[in-house]
Formats: structure tokens, C-alpha cells, sequence
């Protein structure tokens, strides 16, 4: 029987996965300079802690989240017993990143009252049960960070400034995306804003979609992200946030403004940017891309969410995050020619010219690859013109022969794949010379000299570092 991935997933595989490491080593370099440091957390959390962190009335929690049962209670479930199920058996995969990290800093107490905020990254699998199309998967990855004890607008600044960053470090052009951002209001201001855009959706009730009726009750500020074309054109003419604001939020905004300002990131401002979530207050911002993405063209999104904290159980505590898809950065990256990351190729491979060489083969094999190069040799009995070809087509930059009558003189050939010149080695000066031939990944300008600041010897023979 033939097995098919479940729809909405995808294998990554070569290209995809290389990207996805790349796109981990480019945030966990460049976040560590913001001073955010990694965290990772369970895929799935009781249930609760997305009902609270979300809010029962987002369209992730009332209809995308996947249950996950254990045997136990999938025996209880399928015999009637659902309502059995004790609150700790309840258990959901994760949807997005931030509400298992706030419940993990509650549980652990990871923020110091009046210390320094906390402040992690994560990158991992969200599930979200959606209809499967371009850019919108039902297992999505994403890398998001959290900064829990900070209310500064400083923080939002360099939030955003960090995200912007990080696109750019991935080679996504700058003019190809736009940052738009708004201020959702707060405790004070928000209540009375929603209020009256709902009082709003009810005068113009006849023209709103199904869901936008509903949302009227529920969650009228979801209404500004409907796409039904009447529900916006009726939406454009809603109330503002911008005009609702109290003083606070009006400031608080302002510096955020400010800062962006002076550090030349430009920024649309959209009163109708409201994220999805409900914990979200004040600033929200959100990076889309101009052109190529077609409807999924948010390549990802965050914002302030002050109150998260107390409604999932802990201290009252500010917190700022976002977080961008995986996928969607990567059609992106493809849409304005960014580079992606190619398949390493070996420095060496180490071949065997007659079978009695192998073992002594495998020792310099695993020699050079202990020296922090890259290795390969073949495993399938190929002939020494057969390795060759291997060799050239793996892109290999040097061959290494292991022959008989070379090793009875305690030497091997090591052979340039580019001029197909030969040299006679020394097996013990093996290391050395190919650190003079291919340079170390110190970074240093040492052209092989010794006592290079990578450890290594380079050319004496007695070096014990690595190549890099
Ligand atoms: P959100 O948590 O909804 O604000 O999403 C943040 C980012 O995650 C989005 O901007 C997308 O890049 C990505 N994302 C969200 N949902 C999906 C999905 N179903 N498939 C692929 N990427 C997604």
C-alpha cells in the first residue's frame, strides 16, 4: 500500500531542508546580538493554554486547532466518554509559538520581577487545521521570539527592527516587502473601540458575510481581515483604532514611531492592521510581500500582548513577540532571486586503489574528517576510475589515493580535481598540506603559515586543531 504524507504537509527534503537549517543559523546568529537566546517547548500543550492565550473566540481556537489524544483517552472519546476527560487530558497541538512559551515562563518562573526581561527564540512545526493551498499549510514551521518584562516602546523598536533585519540577512530585498504597523489600543481604550466597532457592523449588518455576523458579537475587530470584498468595503469605513486611543497608547505609539524613525525603517501605517489573536495590545506590526505571494503574502507578523501573562496564570507582565513562517519566507527569498543554500561539497575524497589499501583508507578518512574537513569515499566497491567520476561529480576539490606502493613509503597521492596535477604525500603531513592547499575557516589571513589562530600547525606537522 502505498503511504502519502497527510494533506497540508510537506516533506523537506535537500534544498528545503538546507534552507530551513540555514534560515535557524541566520536567526540564532543574528537574535544572540538582541541578547535572545534559544528555547524550545513542547508541540503540544493541555488545551487550555491555547483557549486562554488565544482567546475562545479566534478562528485558530474555535475551529483549527488538532486534538491530540493519548490511547486512554482516545478509548474514552470513542466510546462516548469525551466528557470524562480530565482538563490535563485535553491536549492540542501547537497552533503558534507564544502561548507555551508564557506558560513555560510561568511554570518556571523565568521572569524576575524588575530584572531583565526574558528573552528566547524558538523555531519549530506549528499545526493549524486550514484549507491546504500556496503559502498555507496544516504543518507550517516558524521562527518567532518572545521578550516577556519589557514595556518600553524601545522594545517594540527593536523587535521590529530585528525582524527587518533578519529578512534582509536572508537576502529577501527590502523593497520587496512592506512593514505595516498599528497600535491595537489597550485596557483603557480598546473596550470602547470595539464596542463601537461592533454598534458599526450591526448598522451595516445586511451586508456582512455569515462570519462577519458573527464576528459583529464575538470578535467584530477580526472583521477588518476579512477578505469577502463587501465586508471591506463596509469595514474601510468603520470606525479607526487611530482615533480611539487614550493619551498612553497615543505616546506609547509615538516613541515606536520615533525610534523607527531615526534608524531609517520605513513603515505604513494601517489603523486596520488588528492580528488575529486576542491577547495582542498596542503595538501590532506585520511584513508583507508586494508582489509574488498572492493572498498568503504575510510572511509574518506580532506584536505587544501586555495581558497574556495574567490571563494564562501569572504576574502581570508586558510582553512583545513575533513570529514569520518558514514557508512563506522561502517563497519569498525565491520570489525576488535570494540565494539559497547549495549542498556542501567535500574538500576530499579519499579513495582506495587496490582493496588491500582500505583499512589504511578508512584511518586517513576518518583523520581528516576529526581536522574538520568534509570527506566522502565511496562504499560501493567502484573501480579507481569509477571513484574518480564519483569524486568529480560530488564536486570534490582533491583526491586522496591510497595505493600500495605508495604507502610502502609511508606516502599517498593527493590529486587536484581542477588541474588533475599529482603530488606525493606524506601520510603524516596529510593534514597540513591539504590545510595549506584548501585554507582553514579560521577567517585569519595566515596563507598556512604556522601557529595559525585556528589551532592548527600548517605545514609542521605537529599542529592538533582543526581545520575550522
Ligand atoms: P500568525 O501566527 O497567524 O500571525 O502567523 C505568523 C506567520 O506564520 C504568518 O505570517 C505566516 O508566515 C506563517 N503562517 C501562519 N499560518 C500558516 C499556515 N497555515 N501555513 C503556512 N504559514 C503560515
Amino acid at each position: 500500500m502505498a503511504i502519502n504524507k497527510p494533506r497540508g504537509t510537506e516533506d523537506l527534503i535537500g534544498v528545503d531542508a538546507l534552507t530551513w537549517q540555514y534560515m535557524k543559523d541566520v536567526a540564532d546568529s543574528l537574535f544572540v546580538t538582541y541578547g535572545f537566546a534559544p528555547i524550545e517547548v513542547p508541540t503540544f500543550e493541555q488545551t487550555d493554554v491555547f483557549v486562554h492565550g488565544l482567546g475562545t473566540s479566534t478562528d485558530v481556537v474555535r475551529k483549527e486547532m488538532f486534538t491530540a489524544l493519548s490511547p486512554d483517552a482516545f478509548a474514552k472519546v470513542s466510546t462516548g466518554g469525551a466528557s470524562e476527560l480530565k482538563a490535563a487530558q485535553h491536549l492540542s497541538l501547537r497552533p503558534e509559538g507564544t502561548a507555551g512559551v508564557v506558560r513555560a515562563s510561568i511554570e518556571h518562573g523565568l521572569v524576575a520581577q524588575g530584572g531583565q526581561p526574558l528573552k528566547v527564540w524558538y523555531a519549530g512545526p506549528m499545526f493549524r487545521a486550514e484549507r491546504p493551498q500556496k503559502g498555507r499549510l496544516r504543518q507550517f514551521h516558524q521562527i518567532g521570539v518572545e521578550c516577556l518584562g519589557a514595556e518600553d516602546p524601545a522594545t517594540d523598536a527593536e523587535v521590529i527592527i530585528m525582524f527587518m533585519r533578519f529578512i534582509e540577512q536572508l537576502g529577501i530585498a527590502r523593497d520587496s516587502v512592506r512593514l505595516i504597523i498599528n497600535s491595537m489600543g489597550d485596557q483603557a481604550c480598546r473596550p470602547a473601540y470595539r464596542d463601537s466597532v461592533s454598534a458599526y457592523m450591526y448598522e451595516h449588518f445586511d451586508e456582512l458575510c455569515d462570519e462577519c455576523r458573527v464576528r459583529a458579537d464575538t470578535n467584530p475587530l477580526r472583521a477588518f481581515d476579512c477578505k469577502n470584498d463587501r465586508c471591506r468595503e463596509v469595514m474601510d469605513a468603520a470606525p479607526r483604532i487611530s482615533d480611539a486611543l487614550c493619551d498612553d497608547c497615543r505616546a506609547h505609539y509615538g516613541q515606536v514611531k520615533a525610534y523607527l524613525d531615526a534608524q531609517g525603517i520605513a513603515y505604513e501605517e494601517d489603523p486596520r492592521l488588528v492580528r488575529g489573536l486576542d491577547y495582542y495590545t498596542r503595538t501590532v506590526f506585520e511584513v508583507q510581500v508586494i508582489d509574488g505571494l498572492g493572498a498568503q503574502n504575510a510572511i509574518g507578523g506580532g506584536g505587544r500582548y501586555d495581558r497574556l501573562v495574567e490571563v494564562s496564570g501569572g504576574r502581570p507582565t508586558p510582553g512583545i513577540g513575533f513570529a514569520c513562517g518558514f514557508e512563506r519566507l522561502v517563497l519569498a527569498m525565491q520570489a525576488c532571486g535570494a540565494e539559497l543554500p547549495t549542498p556542501v561539497c567535500p574538500d576530499v575524497f579519499v579513495s582506495v586503489a587496490e582493496p588491500e589499501c582500505a583499512s589504511k583508507a578508512f584511518s586517513i578518512t576518518q583523520e581528516l574528517r576529526d581536522n574538520g574537513f568534509v570527506v566522502e569515499a565511496d562504499r560501493q566497491g567502484r573501480s579507481l576510475k569509477g571513484q574518480f567520476k564519483l569524486a568529480d561529480k560530488l564536486g570534490a576539490a582533491k583526491v586522496v589515493i591510497v595505493g600500495p606502493d605508495e604507502l610502502a613509503q609511508g606516502k599517498v597521492k593527493l590529486r587536484d580535481m581542477g588541474s588533475h596535477e599529482e603530488e606525493l604525500v606524506d601520510c603524516d603531513a596529510l593534514v597540513d598540506r591539504l590545510c595549506e592547499l584548501l585554507g582553514c575557516d579560521c577567517g585569519c589571513d595566515c596563507e598556512g603559515e604556522e601557529g595559525c589562530c585556528c589551532g592548527h600547525g600548517h605545514g609542521d606537522g605537529a599542529g592538533d586543531g582543526t581545520k575550522g
